[in-house]
């Protein structure tokens, strides 16, 4: 069931609610969006049982992205919502304006601004050597100047997500060694966790927080590597005025 990954106070005046949906909340992939509609409802009435006082906006204001591993970020503005625009990134310094990503492997990131906005991000292999994380804090930086943090969701450890040496060889040359993990039989795997260290640490932006969950070992979650599902969970969040 849904749950809330952070809860940040920020500097603004706002609350930023950075939260999870599982597979018991139903499929949130955006290719049947009435399955998704009940999802969305099943994932807030688990966030409002599960925290006193807490409102979830309603599945109107939720925006979402065709997701295409690529790096562009688009802005959520005042009284809209975006449906399906392509993109991998979204960004909002709307109150109750909920962004979601959809992924079943992929990471998907959170960054909170102290300023009063959030984006959020969907990046798998492709998106980090696109910049996906880059241009998504940049554009929220320019918008919104102000100290930002990340949140991290639930996706592929380097325990599942084997990788030919060869591929895994330009990552390293990419982002260091760090990149570089094993599988539980000792094969080489790519940790996309220790690539997003790397790009937070040279933004400059604290990792506040990071899900411990492999999307490929955890049965709460959808693996598209392990199972070739078209389904997926969400991370979805937003800011509201204290
Ligand atoms: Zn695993």
């Amino acid at each position: 069931m849904a749950r809330v990954l952070a809860e940040r106070h920020l500097a603004s005046g706002h609350t930023a609610w950075v939260a999870m949906s599982e597979i018991t909340d139903g499929d949130m992939a955006i290719n049947d969006l009435k399955t998704r509609e009940k999802s969305i409802q099943e994932a807030s009435l688990s966030l409002v049982e599960h925290n006193a006082g807490l409102v979830v906006p309603t599945s109107q204001h939720w925006s979402f992205l065709t997701q295409v591993h690529g790096s562009k970020n688009i802005e959520v503005k005042e009284n809209g919502s975006v449906l399906g625009l392509e993109g991998d990134a979204l960004f909002t310094a709307q109150e109750r304006k909920v962004l979601t990503i959809q992924v079943a492997d992929c990471v998907p990131i959170a960054l909170t601004s102290n300023c009063g906005a959030i984006a959020l991000i969907h990046a798998g292999w492709r998106g980090l050597l696109n910049g996906v994380i880059e241009n998504a804090s940049k554009a929220l930086q320019k918008e919104f100047p102000g100290d930002q943090l990340a949140v991290v969701g639930p996706h592929i450890g380097a325990c599942c997500y084997e990788y030919g040496r060869k591929d895994l060889d330009s990552f390293i040359e990419m982002f260091g060694t760090s990149v570089a993990g094993a599988t539980n039989s000792s094969a080489d795997s790519l940790d996309l966790m220790a690539i997003v260290r790397v790009i937070l640490e040279k933004r400059g932006i604290e990792l506040a927080y990071k899900d411990g969950s492999c999307t490929s070992c955890d049965s709460n979650f959808w693996s598209y590597r392990s199972s070739g599902t078209q389904k997926r969970q969400s991370l979805f969040a937003w800011i509201e005025k204290n």
